[in-house]
């Protein structure tokens, strides 16, 4: 058979977590069948009049991989590499996710392909606004609920809100989370996702017999996921002794003032010129000896060079993709457990969710409750995967795709959705 549009690296690697879940899961091969495929792919044109005056038609994307179990939910990115078969696999990991955190959604995930350096604000706002009247019959509440992903953000979600809100004549703020909250977006959205790295690998410390607030930890990214977890992990009483960003890293044995840093990057941008501490790159910060390594920059950075060197006793993905499948085996073999991506970055959809269900309700709640509902959320989700884990002798990646297949399975078992 030739190979269908999606079957790209991307999409195989998502397949092949997949398969090597799926003996561990015991579920119908018409479940297996089912869930190989996104259900759903657009590809739309773009039209876009630039500044200048010229006419350009950007490609772009929406795949929806399951609605087994609700509407679809997933990021829009804006980037030169966005395709069909990336967003595909992108989707499959979300449907993962929000089933793993008992979330009443399957995965989507889209984008425009572009590089939004060459696009000014305006060109940007009217890209938005054409690519999301390209996907109306699409989106909804109730079919597919899109968020921010790579070089999006609240202002892009209050551009999709809008011109969603224009076509069907009324405020529709639950189309897309991720909104500022002057328009129905929810407190506490923005630290969700490095909250919920934190409370994992808390409750992993937990579970192995270590108290959080005693170890020494190395966070690697200094943006939205990783600045927050670093300060998460500083107001519990963990020592920080390294962080970095794209410009490098700093290092101190005994313990990094995390206040300061974050003021230093919003002072100057980066880490860059930091002067308290040792310097190091992103390669040695790895291999530095901690106790919890956090890896929240992007993907593809514990691989098989560097497995074998990394001195850490617990390993918490707030990245999506940080460990490649060979790394996987190397450090399931050298005994140090890695809280999988799909868990422990989950924080983020599952505030997604709240925003969600506030705006359906019109009922907004205090960041205390937020917070208290998402714990709860994450803890539950832990302590499922760790016990998959214990029974199945499997690791943590593997017992969480076993969890969420089953959620799903069991889904698509009771609706029998087969003619
Ligand atoms: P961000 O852009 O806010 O921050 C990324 C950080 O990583 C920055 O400090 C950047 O300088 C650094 N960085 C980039 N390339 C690097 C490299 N090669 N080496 C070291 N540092 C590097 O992005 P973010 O929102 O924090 O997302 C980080 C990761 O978490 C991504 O994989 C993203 O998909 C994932 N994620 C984010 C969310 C969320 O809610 N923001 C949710 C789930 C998953």
């Amino acid at each position: 058979m030739q190979p269908l549009e999606w079957d790209t690296p991307l999409f195989l690697m998502a397949r092949a977590q997949f398969d090597q879940a799926l003996p561990h899961a015991d579920v119908s091969q018409m479940v297996v069948e089912r869930l190989s495929f996104p259900e759903r792919a657009v590809i739309v044109a773009v039209p876009l009049r630039r500044d200048d005056g010229h006419y350009q038609v950007f490609p772009g994307y929406r795949v929806q991989h399951s609605t087994v179990l609700g509407p679809t939910k997933g990021g829009i990115r804006y980037d030169p590499e966005v395709s069909l078969g990336e967003c595909a696999a992108l989707a499959t990991w979300m449907t993962w996710k929000c089933a793993l955190l008992r979330l009443p959604y399957g995965g989507a995930k889209g984008g425009i392909r572009c590089d939004i350096r060459a696009l000014s604000p305006r060109e940007l706002e009217r890209l938005t606004r054409r690519f999301t009247s390209e996907l109306v019959r699409e989106i909804g509440p109730q079919t597919d609920i899109p968020a921010p992903d790579m070089a999006t953000n609240e202002q892009t979600m209050a551009w999709m809100m809008d011109t969603y809100s224009m076509l069907v004549g009324h405020a529709v703020p639950e189309v897309v989370t991720g909104k500022p909250i002057s328009v129905g977006g929810s407190i506490f959205r923005r630290e969700a996702t490095g909250a919920g790295v934190v409370m994992t690998a808390e409750r992993a410390c937990h579970r192995l017999g270590l108290e959080l607030s005693a170890q020494r930890c190395v966070v690697q990214g200094f943006g939205n996921v990783g600045g927050v977890a670093a300060t998460e992990l500083h107001d519990k009483g963990a020592l920080v002794v390294a962080v970095s960003d794209i410009s490098g890293g700093v290092h101190s044995e005994t313990g990094l003032d995390i206040p300061e840093l974050h003021a230093y990057v919003a002072e100057h941008g980066s880490l860059d010129g930091y002067e308290a501490g040792r310097r190091v790159t992103n390669e040695e910060l790895l291999e530095l000896p901690c106790d919890v390594l956090i890896v929240a920059a992007r993907e593809d950075q514990i691989t098989s060079e560097n497995a074998g060197r990394v001195h850490a006793k617990l390993i918490v993905e707030g990245a999506n993709g940080p460990t490649t499948l060979e790394a996987d085996a190397i450090l399931a073999e050298r005994g140090i457990p890695v809280v999988p991506d799909i868990l422990a970055n989950a924080g983020g959809v599952t505030v997604s969710y709240f925003e969600w269900v506030q705006d359906l309700g019109r009922l907004f709640w205090d960041r205390d409750e937020i917070r208290g509902r998402l714990a709860d959320k994450m803890i539950d989700a832990f302590d499922r995967v760790w016990s998959v884990s214990d029974e199945k002798k499997i690791t943590l990646r593997q017992s969480a795709m076993v969890a969420a297949i089953r959620e799903v399975a069991g889904a698509l078992e009771a609706r029998g959705i087969y003619p």
